[in-house]
């Protein structure tokens, strides 16, 4: 008999032993929760800053191609809208792309203003490469290919020495405090060895900023840094929040292969790569790309990640293969950090081909939110990748996350302007307490990632609920610890997106179903998660308005 999709409502944990009072907290330090404490502080508010790891330690910091704007004077944003219409496959909210691109601009004036330095041409003008799915150079980049560190860099900078915002470390949030009407007043978290801030504790704040980014640990194989466990996507639901999109998972057609067996993060070839000339071929050196679509190497990712797997299928391959010999004595000064990388793995990309298969990326569902970053429940706000604005639809569009997340960062902040949610006590609820071993944090991996990875059926779906429900226990002798509380997360995250995965009964995006290898109209909707008070996961449907024609909005 199938299993019901359930979860716990609530983390195993001691009852606070110290409080902290703050008018906004914002959970991770990425580059949507670094720009929202800016902002909020801006706004007048004092913040609290809170990460699990060090202040770098998200996904932000590797981030390699660039940031996408329509900086050049040539393009616009227009363009850049469609090109992120057309790869959301018919599921972005175009009111929310439209504030993305619109914004987009400026939005990076300012980090530059806040000291980010991107890379810039003979003339002084910012540098601006093409990535795939984009119809125009506008991938501004740092570093050559470390981008995302040097967004990283500028804004931890420009939160030092501010005193109204003050950040802590080695802190995992674990559930929300919510008053009696169900509005966030706070968090419950857990710190390791800050003085005053020692075990678990609560930080009580009428506004509550999740940005706690993606959940690439999920899968065996991920691109994502190890902090990536959808911590705030397993709070929110445990919550009573809506989520949204949640089957749409990027997997980044070009992943290091480095065999079968390789487990966490892996190397990314960045698609800034192909941008510059590098395309795949297969076992017998055939380019394979040309003529599936007429963007070939640079076709949306979702595109080349299917041909990919399908090239491996057919041939009987474990990975395929990048060529970017052209590239030549160029690689050390467009791609130092990926150059050194592959030396580091014997590879050199002058002379050699770089073995690459398709590996878990990007997440572009989560917490549902509008254009303000306003959940489903009041107080609570979501921006990053952890959120679902609707942007990226069934699949985003290259350097739209960064972006993104910069973008709706800043609107929260400027949205509090107009007044903080009000103060109440938060009422202590018991749950349904939910705590699992670390011992199943590999067995969710490879359920998920045979079950949920780039093809899907309904068999392998329903399979991945059915291998995740006995798991859901609380395990009363189990010692809660960050790694215990983690594995906990994943498992709720991996069960709703499991559910979502086998709802959408048709291929769109990146979500590609091999029982349903067609896109179908009538599934032109959002897929929406909740859960009830007692833990059943539950669906619903959001309709998405279709923009006419883009060439005719243009
Ligand atoms: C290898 C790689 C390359 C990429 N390249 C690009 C690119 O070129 N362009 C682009 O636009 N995007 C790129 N992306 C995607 C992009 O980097 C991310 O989507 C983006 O950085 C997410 O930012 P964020 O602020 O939402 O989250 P993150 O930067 O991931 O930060 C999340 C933060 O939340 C903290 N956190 C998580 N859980 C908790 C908890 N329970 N308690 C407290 N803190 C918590 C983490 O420690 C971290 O500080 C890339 C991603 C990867 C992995």
């Amino acid at each position: 008999m199938s299993s019901i999709a359930r979860i716990g409502t609530k983390l195993t944990a001691a009852e606070p032993g110290w409080f902290a009072e703050t008018d906004v907290i914002v959970i991770g330090s990425g580059v949507a929760g670094l720009t929202a404490a800016i902002q909020a502080r801006i706004s007048g508010y004092k913040v609290i800053l809170v990460t699990k790891a060090q202040v770098d330690d998200g996904s932000t910091r590797w981030a390699q191609g660039g940031i996408a704007a329509a900086l050049d004077p040539n393009d616009s944003p227009d363009e850049h809208w469609r090109d992120t219409i057309v790869a959301g496959a018919g599921l972005c909210d175009s009111a929310a792309a439209r504030v993305l691109v619109v914004e987009g601009p400026n939005a990076i004036r300012r980090l530059i203003s806040r000291g980010a330095n991107f890379d810039k041409t003979s003339t002084g003008a910012i540098a601006l490469t093409r990535e795939g799915g984009h119809h125009r150079d506008r991938i501004a980049h740092a570093g050559g290919d470390a981008t995302g560190a040097e967004i990283s860099r500028a804004l931890v900078d420009a939160i030092a020495n501010d005193p109204n915002i003050q950040l802590i470390e080695n802190a995992l949030v674990l559930d929300l405090l919510q008053d009696e009407t169900g509005a966030a007043q706070g968090v419950t978290l857990h710190v390791m060895g800050q003085g005053m801030h020692d075990g678990v504790g609560a930080v009580l704040a009428p506004a509550v900023i999740l940005a706690t980014g993606g959940i690439g640990q999920i899968f065996s194989q991920s691109t994502n840094p190890k902090v990536a466990t959808g911590d705030g996507i397993a709070l929110a639901l445990r919550a009573g929040a809506t989520l949204a999109d949640l089957e749409f998972i990027q997997f980044h057609p070009t992943v290091l292969f480095l065999g079968s067996e390789a487990k966490g993060q892996q190397p990314l070839i960045s698609e800034a790569v192909r941008g510059e000339g590098a395309f795949l071929v297969d076992d017998e050196g055939k380019r394979f790309m040309q003529g599936v679509h007429p963007q070939a190497d640079l076709a949306p990712r979702d595109i080349v990640s299917i041909a990919i797997m399908k090239k491996m299928i057919e041939r009987n391959l474990s990975h395929v293969w990048l060529d970017a010999r052209k590239l030549g004595d160029e690689w050390q000064a467009r791609f130092p950090t990926i150059f050194n990388v592959l030396l580091g793995f014997g590879i050199d990309p002058r002379t050699d081909l770089i073995p690459v298969a398709p590996a878990q990326h990007y997440h572009s569902g989560g917490i549902r939110t509008d254009l303000y970053g306003r959940t489903s429940i009041p107080g609570l706000f979501a921006c990053g990748e952890v959120a679902c604005t609707g942007v990226h639809g069934a699949n985003r569009l290259a350097s739209n996350s960064l972006l993104e997340g910069l973008v709706f960062a800043e609107r929260i902040g400027a949205f509090l302007a107009l007044g903080l949610p009000e103060r109440k006590p938060y009422v202590t609820s018991k749950g349904n307490e939910v705590l699992l071993s670390n011992d199943s944090r590999s067995k969710i991996q490879n359920t998920m990632t045979r079950n949920v990875g780039v093809l899907r059926s309904a068999t392998s779906t329903q399979a991945a609920i059915d291998e995740l429900a006995p798991l859901n226990v609380s395990n009363s002798g189990l010692q809660p610890n960050t790694k215990n509380w983690e594995t906990s997360n994943l498992h709720t995250v991996a069960t709703a997106i499991a559910l979502a995965a086998s709802t959408r009964e048709e291929t769109r995006g990146s979500h590609w179903r091999e029982d349903f290898p067609n896109a179908d109209n009538s599934w032109l909707k959002r897929v929406l998660i909740n859960s009830d008070p007692t833990g059943n996961l539950k669906v619903a449907f959001e309709p998405v308005p279709q923009v006419p024609d883009t060439k005719e909005v243009l």
